[in-house]
């Protein structure tokens, strides 16, 4: 009696967390398939029964054909792809292709109008001749051939070991919110209708199988039976090795699967697999068979393999329900999507390297059986509710069972790990939730950045939920994850569902850790402001949107007094002083808040909050320490004004980056000893919504010498001092096509000699011009055919004599690529700019300002916007340095001779390519070529000329940022200047150096792009 009421309680409770629209479609399958190994093909038939039990009449069918993913490289899979830099599948060969053919799909027996979808040709759509009524069934049945791909993602065959995935016909989900047809993705899951499934393989008699669902036939299990002896003795012996790929039987075998209230089922089949079996008892007194299929690979770790899936299976089942199926078991096979995949029942696994890592994937994976398999969320829309909520137990998992061993999967190398107050997956937040790259869990995997998949789907939702044990208890959130369980088993539970469900058994407002950390990328940063011993209280302030929970943990002379768990809040608190002998407290001394910038959390009575202490530290490192750091870079360089350059190089690029940045470089020349050096500050002010991505605004400045006078003993300096700042747009974070405006105004003083004729080297005149630069920059990042657009206008004003002159010069580049076959790549550059307005545009080209240059060298570069070894030199090999600006051209014409320079216009085009060679990767040389076309005025009385010039050669081009030219043919004007300048061979070789991309922002941008 007690029983019923509870039951009718707990009905009328589901009734109103589930609300009273929900319903879920019931969809059977019958399958009966043949493996043609020979040919990597599958034949046969499916008849699914499709009962429609929602409100509303169907008068369509969506079926998911993911077979057809690996048909082309236009598919949303293939996109993914590339977009995420990985070019396998784009250059797959076609017979590694895969997909349907003579799919004929029939209503209750009848032909019906199907078609693929225009975008995505692995979603099809069944048009019922009439609509399928509330409450009323329908059977759907095609033949189908899938002509299996290479291993290119989950699906796929590597020679005869076949990983059977996604590998039949299989209708969309229907639900409250209607259809849920998506294509194939290898970033982002699936979402299935629930039902049984009976299933029929055929295949050469010598393959061992595993699969989702229980075997029927009793030859095949007593033929798994031998193959356990068999690796048992195998195991034993070391020295055997079992890679090769036997012959396949010419007898078949027909094995029978039944599998109940699943939503989806694979097999994978390889005539090598070894296998083990274990049994889990659950304190149910429930027993699940657990086995493991591997092959030679990592056999010396697989031996353990079916102990690992008990394990886990006893671990899910007692922290949140009872593992429902008969069997769970891991397979060792062919994976080129992650570590591990779920799917009812079975999971792969790809290599794992280490036992731990191995216990790890498998756990994690065996954990989906409960968040994918059983609680079956939207993992396309809503990757966190799996994986977020599985990472949270695999990890508890992992620090019951290993006392040393990193979450992160010990990518972190342990003697820095050591030194680390968080661990490496709460840094990897903080780096990116500080710069504002993070995005919010609840994003549909698509729209997510890798990383962002990574962290936000798995690690962040993985901390919250450890946050929320911590502020609650153990025995609490398992008592609520239970409770979820019970709730949504076998169901399809939304974001709101869970929240609610969790808010329900806890009786808590959980707006923090749903909307806050999980609907959201907002952020928190909680701080100690003051101590008010007197009045007992502590202020405490969060400088962010999320009221998360915090604790602090009082210190008194003698201990490490209690921690305490305060309600989160917005904005500033006074709280009550637990204890008045404090000496320090400390926030969330655990370290497992989500907290973004811990380094405020510390407070003592007497010196007022810790972390105003400055700390100096060489080279460069992490900045989660409860002291500020300065890194330190010893700084050598060399220009043949200055001679030898030494300095210190003091900034605060760390880990995780600071908002503000600065690198302040002072130094001294071996010439005279006098100061030089170059310094930026910069501010980013990321913007976490929206269209516009970060705001910056920057002061960089330099000063060294540019040349040096022997005969007089002087030399001359440049400094520069640049404010700037730069907008970025993004469509989407996850889009390759990136847009930045930049605007600099460029202050330059630099020196003259004044020389008296008896009197020789009398002093230094100086000169101060004001560039304004505006810039707008289109960036495409992308494996295949990356594009680098810039678009500049430039005004300068400036004194000749008395008078004020003027120019604005318009100018535009355009750099691409094209890779014409893997990672190799043919080159085209443009080039071309003018000046609307120009002054002095009828003077001798030789006498004007602001001059484009053919051939971009140190004594043309007046923007000084590049770092030249030898800027005004005359003659030996570090005048040759040439920068990759304006026209392009790399010889290393000498500064005496007036060519290449324009006050009127240029235009060029620089082509390379790179060599088919696999050795051309260690030794890149290219073939080159540049041409181009500009106007000059050799003195102020003559007419403008227009001159055409060519070079072509070979080039080393070590990521543009090293590169040696070797010109072969030149146009006769260039010719002509090797030949009057009486430049040998190897006096036409030039170089470039291009250490702009290895400063400290440069560096920045590559590795945070
Ligand atoms: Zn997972």
């Amino acid at each position: 009696m007690i029983k019923y009421i509870l039951t009718v309680t707990s009905i009328l409770i589901s009734l109103s967390s589930f609300g009273q629209d929900y319903f879920q479609q019931e969809v059977d399958y019958d399958i009966k398939v043949k493996l043609i190994d020979s040919i990597h093909t599958l034949e046969g038939d499916i008849k699914i029964t499709y009962k429609n039990n929602s409100p509303d009449a169907l008068s369509e069918i969506y079926m998911h054909l993911w077979g057809n993913a690996f048909k082309n490289r236009t598919t949303a899979f293939a996109k993914q792809k590339v977009r995420s830099f990985n070019t396998d599948f784009y250059y797959a060969e076609e017979e590694e292709l895969g997909f349907y053919s003579n799919l004929d799909f029939k209503v209750n027996g009848n032909s019906v109008t199907w078609k693929l979808d225009e975008e995505n040709i692995d979603i099809g759509k069944i048009t019922l001749s009439q609509p399928l009524g509330p409450g009323e069934t329908i059977t759907i049945s095609t033949p189908f051939s899938l002509r299996i791909p290479n291993s290119y993602s989950r699906l796929g065959h590597v020679e005869t070991s076949y990983q059977m995935t996604q590998w039949f016909p299989k209708p969309a989900v229907y639900d409250r919110n209607g259809w849920h047809q998506m294509p194939y993705l290898d970033m982002g899951e699936f979402y299935s209708e629930f039902g049984d499934f009976n299933v029929e393989i055929t295949l050469p008699e010598n393959y061992y199988v595993g699969a989702t669902g229980l075997l029927q036939n009793e030859s095949e299990k007593a033929f798994l039976k031998e193959r356990i002896k068999y690796t048992d003795q195998y195991l034993l012996d070391t020295l055997r090795d079992h890679s090769a790929y036997p012959a396949s039987s010419m007898k078949m075998k027909t094995l029978k699967y039944t599998a109940e209230r699943v939503h989806d089922f694979a097999w994978f089949a390889d005539k090598r697999f070894l296998v083990q079996k274990d049994v889990a008892t659950l304190s149910s007194g429930k027993d699940v068979d657990c086995w493991v299929f591997f092959t030679d690979l990592e056999k010396d770790l697989w031996k353990d393999g079916a102990f690992y899936v008990k394990r886990a299976v006893e671990f899910y089942s007692e922290r949140v329900g009872d593992y429902p199926y008969p069997h769970a078991t891991a397979v060792q096979s062919a994976l080129s999507a992650g570590a591990g995949m779920e799917y009812p029942m079975i999971t792969v696994i790809g290599r794992s390297v280490t036992a731990p890592a191995l216990d790890q994937v498998i756990t994690h994976e065996v954990g989906h059986n409960w968040f994918y398999g059983i609680l079956a969320s939207n993992e396309r829309d809503f990757p966190w509710m799996d994986e977020g909520m599985n990472s949270y137990h695999d990890h508890k998992y992992t620090s019951i069972y290993y006392d040393d061993y990193d979450e992160a999967g010990g990518i972190m190398p342990k003697k820095i790990e050591r030194q680390m107050e968080y661990s490496t997956l709460s840094l990897a937040y903080q780096v990116w939730a500080r710069i504002g790259k993070d995005q919010a869990p609840n994003t549909t995997s698509n729209d997510l950045t890798t990383l962002n998949y990574f962290l936000g789907a798995y690690e962040k939702p993985a901390m919250a939920f450890k946050l929320l044990e911590n502020y609650i208890g153990e025995e609490q959130l398992v008592t609520a994850m239970r409770k979820y369980y019970d709730e949504w088993k076998f169901r399809h539970p939304q974001p709101e569902d869970t929240k609610a469900s969790f808010e329900h058994s806890t009786g808590l407002d959980l707006d923090w850790l749903f909307d806050g950390m999980l609907f959201s990328n907002q952020v928190y940063d909680y701080k100690v402001k003051s101590i008010n011993l007197n009045e007992g209280t502590i202020e405490i302030e969060n400088n962010g949107m999320v009221a998360a929970p915090i604790n602090l943990t009082y210190y008194t002379d003698t201990a490490v007094g209690e921690t305490v768990w305060y309600d989160g809040f917005l904005g500033s608190k006074k709280l009550p002083l637990v204890n008045k002998e404090v000496k320090i407290v400390e926030l969330d001394k655990e370290r497992i808040s989500l907290d973004i910038k811990p380094s405020n959390n510390d407070y003592k009575i007497k010196g007022g909050a810790v972390g105003s202490k400055l700390k100096l530290r060489w080279l460069s490192g992490l900045t989660t320490s409860k002291t500020e750091k300065i890194f330190m870079l010893p700084i050598i360089g060399f220009n043949s004004a200055d001679q030898l350059q030494v300095g210190i190089a003091f900034h605060n690029y760390g880990i995780p980056l600071s908002n503000f940045q600065y690198y302040i470089q002072p130094g001294v020349g071996s010439r005279d000893g006098s100061l030089i050096g170059s310094f930026e500050f910069r501010r980013d002010f990321p913007q976490r919504t929206g269209k516009l991505r970060n705001v910056s605004i920057a002061l960089g400045g330099k000063s060294f010498h540019e040349s040096y006078n022997e005969r007089f003993d002087y030399s001359l300096r440049f400094t520069r001092i640049q404010p700037s700042i730069e907008f970025e747009w993004k469509d989407k974070l996850v889009s390759p096509i990136a847009h930045y405006v930049r605007y600099r105004p460029i202050g330059i003083v630099t020196e003259n000699a004044r020389i008296g004729r008896e009197t020789g080297f009398e002093g230094k005149d100086r000169n101060l011009a004001i560039i304004h630069n505006a810039e707008y920059n289109y960036l495409r990042r992308s494996p295949i055919a990356p594009l680098d657009v810039k678009v500049n206008t430039e005004f300068q004003q400036y004194k000749r004599g008395d008078a004020t002159k003027r120019y604005l010069k318009l100018y535009a580049s355009a750099d691409a690529k094209y890779a014409y076959k893997k990672g190799k790549f043919f080159e085209i550059r443009g080039f071309a700019g003018f000046f609307p307005l120009h002054t002095e545009g009828d003077i001798s080209t030789s006498a004007a300002i602001g001059n484009f240059s053919m051939f971009s060298r140190g004594f043309n570069d007046y923007r000084y916007d590049q770092h030249f070894i030898d800027r005004n030199g005359q003659e030996g090999f570090f005048t040759r340095q040439v920068a990759i600006a304006d026209g392009g051209f790399k010889n290393g014409i000498t500064n005496s001779m007036p060519i290449g320079l324009s006050n009127k216009y240029l235009a060029s085009i620089n082509l390379a390519i790179d060599l088919p060679f696999g050795w051309s990767k260690m030794l890149p040389i290219k073939p080159y070529f540049d041409a181009g076309v500009y106007s000059y005025k050799a003195t102020t009385s003559e007419p403008f000329q227009q001159e055409v010039l060519y070079s072509g050669g070979l080039m080393i081009d070590f990521q543009k940022t090293i590169m040696i030219h070797f010109p072969l043919f030149n146009s006769e004007r260039i010719t002509n200047i090797y030949e009057q300048t009486a430049a040998n061979y190897w006096q036409r070789i030039s170089f470039t150096i291009d250490i702009n991309k290895l400063n400290p922002h440069g560096l920045k941008h590559w590795f945070l792009r």
